[in-house]
C-alpha cells in the first residue's frame, strides 16, 4: 500500500495541512522525530499504520475516559447516525444530556451545549460580559481555555512551546485589542480584584501546565473574592469535568462557581463543548436575552448520543476505579524516576497524572514551565519505542482511564523503569555519541 509509513504519511500530510498537523502539538515539534499516524483503536491500545501497538495514555487529551472504542458508546453513535446526523431542531437527547450534566453539577441550572471547550470559555466569557455590564476577565498563568483570542495569553498546552509563548496576546494575529481587557494572574494565587471585572476564568485544577493542584483555600478566596465585588466565577472544566469526580472539581473541592465550561469527557471523543450556570445568568443567552451565541451543529445527534453513553459509564464505583489507577500509575512512574535516580515528580487525580521533571512538585506556571523539557522528551522517545504513549508535549497530562487494568499499568511503569534508566544514561554520556 502506497503511504503505509508514518514517515511518508507525515510527508505527504506537511504538503497539504499546515505542519502536517489540525492541532499544533500533535507534530512532535517539542519532542522530536515525526508522528505516528493511527489506524485504529480498541480500549488502552492504539495501532498506528504499520501495524505497530501502544499503549495509550493520550486519550484524545482526555476526550476518552472509558477507554477507546468503548461498545456502549460505539453502538449508541451507530443507532444515532442511522436516525440522520443532524437537523437544525432540537432532539429529546439534547434535554437528557443537559438534565444529566445538571443533575451531577448543581451550579449548572440550565445548560447550554456547543462543539468545542473554546467555543465554550469563547461563550461564557461574552455571557459574563453581557450579564454584569462590565468588560475586564481575569485568567491565571498557564491555564488553557482554547485558542479564543482574549484567552491565549500565556496559556498552557502547546501555546507554552510557541516562541510567543512569554507575550501578550501570546500569539501572531491576536490584535492588542483583543487582550486590552484581559488580566493574567499567578495560579494559587487570590487576586485582588475591583468592580471592572466581568468575571475571573480558572482551571480549577490546573491540567495544562503539567498537573498543577489547586492550594488549599484558593479555589475558595477567588468565590470570596468575586463576590466581594460582583465578579463572576467561571470554572473551566474541560478536562475536570466529569474525570476528578462525578461533580467534577467543583464537586471535590466544594466550592460552586457561576458559570462552568466543559468538552472533552461530556463529547465521549466527539466534538462537544457546554457550559452552564444559574439560570438568571443563562437566561441572558438569546434567544431569552442579549446575548447573542448560536451553533448549526450545537447540540448534534451523534455528539449527544456518545456523550450521554459516556455518563452513563460513569457511576460511583468507576470513580473509584479512576482515582485507583491514576494513584497506582503515578506510584509507578515515580518508583521507576527515583529507581533511575531520574529528579522528577509525579502526581495524580481520578483520571490524570501529572509529570514534572524538577525537584518539587510545581505550583504556579514559573514553576512549571522550569520542568525539564529535554528530559521530558528524552522519556517520551523512550517510552514510545517501549510501546506507551504519552502526549508529545512536556505540558500536557496523562490520562488513565477505565481501560487501563493493572495489566496495563504494570507493563507502563516497567517501561518507564527501563526508559528513566536510559534518560540517565544518556545524560551521564554512557551510549550517546560523542558531541560535534
Ligand atoms: C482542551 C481544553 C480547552 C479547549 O477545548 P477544545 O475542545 O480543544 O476547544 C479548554 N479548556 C481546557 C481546560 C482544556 O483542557
Amino acid at each position: 500500500m502506497a503511504d503505509a509509513s508514518n514517515d511518508a504519511l507525515f510527508e505527504r500530510a506537511e504538503r497539504v495541512i499546515p505542519g502536517g498537523v489540525n492541532s499544533p502539538v500533535r507534530a512532535f515539534r517539542s519532542v522530536g522525530g515525526t508522528p505516528y499516524f493511527v489506524a485504529r483503536a480498541n480500549g488502552p491500545r492504539v495501532w498506528d499504520v504499520e501495524g505497530t501497538e501502544y499503549l495509550d495514555l493520550v486519550q484524545s487529551y482526555g476526550a476518552i475516559i472509558a477507554g477507546h472504542a468503548r461498545p456502549e458508546i460505539v453502538d449508541a453513535v451507530r443507532a444515532a447516525a442511522g436516525d440522520g446526523t443532524s437537523y437544525g431542531a432540537p432532539t429529546l437527547r439534547e434535554v437528557l444530556l443537559a438534565e444529566a450534566i445538571a443533575e451531577r453539577v448543581p451550579s449548572c441550572e440550565k445548560v447550554r451545549m456547543v462543539s468545542s471547550g473554546t467555543e465554550a470559555t469563547m461563550s461564557a466569557i461574552r455571557l459574563a460580559r453581557g450579564a454584569t455590564g462590565r468588560t475586564r476577565i481575569v485568567k491565571f498563568a498557564g491555564n488553557y481555555h482554547g485558542h479564543e483570542d482574549a484567552l491565549l495569553a500565556d496559556s498552557g498546552s502547546g501555546v507554552a512551546l510557541l516562541d510567543a509563548a512569554d507575550t501578550v496576546p501570546g500569539s501572531a494575529g491576536v490584535p492588542a485589542s483583543a487582550v486590552a481587557e484581559t488580566t493574567i494572574a499567578p495560579y494559587n494565587v487570590v487576586p485582588t480584584l475591583d468592580d471592572t471585572v466581568a468575571c475571573v476564568i480558572v482551571e480549577p485544577v490546573a491540567a495544562n501546565m503539567g498537573l498543577v493542584q489547586p492550594a488549599e483555600g484558593f479555589l475558595a478566596g477567588l468565590r470570596a473574592e468575586c463576590d466581594r465585588v460582583g465578579a463572576l466565577l467561571v470554572f473551566d472544566e474541560v478536562i475536570t469535568g466529569f474525570r476528578v469526580g462525578r461533580g467534577g472539581a467543583q464537586g471535590r473541592f466544594g466550592v460552586r462557581p457561576d458559570l462552568s465550561c466543559f468538552g472533552k469527557v461530556i463529547g465521549g471523543g466527539l466534538n462537544v463543548g457546554a457550559f452552564g450556570g444559574r439560570a438568571d445568568l443563562m437566561d441572558h443567552l438569546a434567544p431569552l436575552g442579549p446575548v447573542y451565541q448560536a451553533g448549526t451543529l450545537s447540540g448534534n445527534p451523534l455528539a449527544t448520543a456518545a456523550g450521554l453513553a459516556a455518563l452513563s459509564l460513569l457511576d460511583d464505583a468507576a470513580y473509584e476505579l479512576l482515582d485507583q489507577r491514576a494513584t497506582v500509575l503515578a506510584a509507578g512512574l515515580q518508583a521507576a524516576f527515583d529507581g533511575a535516580g531520574l529528579e522528577a515528580r509525579t502526581s495524580a487525580l481520578p483520571g490524570l497524572v501529572g509529570l514534572y521533571f524538577g525537584d518539587h512538585q510545581p505550583v504556579d506556571y514559573v514553576d512549571a514551565r522550569a520542568t525539564d523539557e529535554a528530559a521530558y522528551a528524552a522519556f517520551f522517545h523512550g517510552m514510545l519505542r517501549r510501546g506507551v504513549a504519552l502526549a508529545p508535549g512536556a505540558y500536557e497530562v496523562a490520562f488513565p482511564g477505565l481501560a487501563h487494568d493493572d495489566g496495563t499499568i504494570d507493563r507502563i511503569a516497567e517501561a518507564a523503569g527501563e526508559a528513566a534508566l536510559e534518560v540517565v544514561a544518556a545524560r551521564s554520556g554512557v551510549g550517546t555519541p560523542a558531541p560535534g
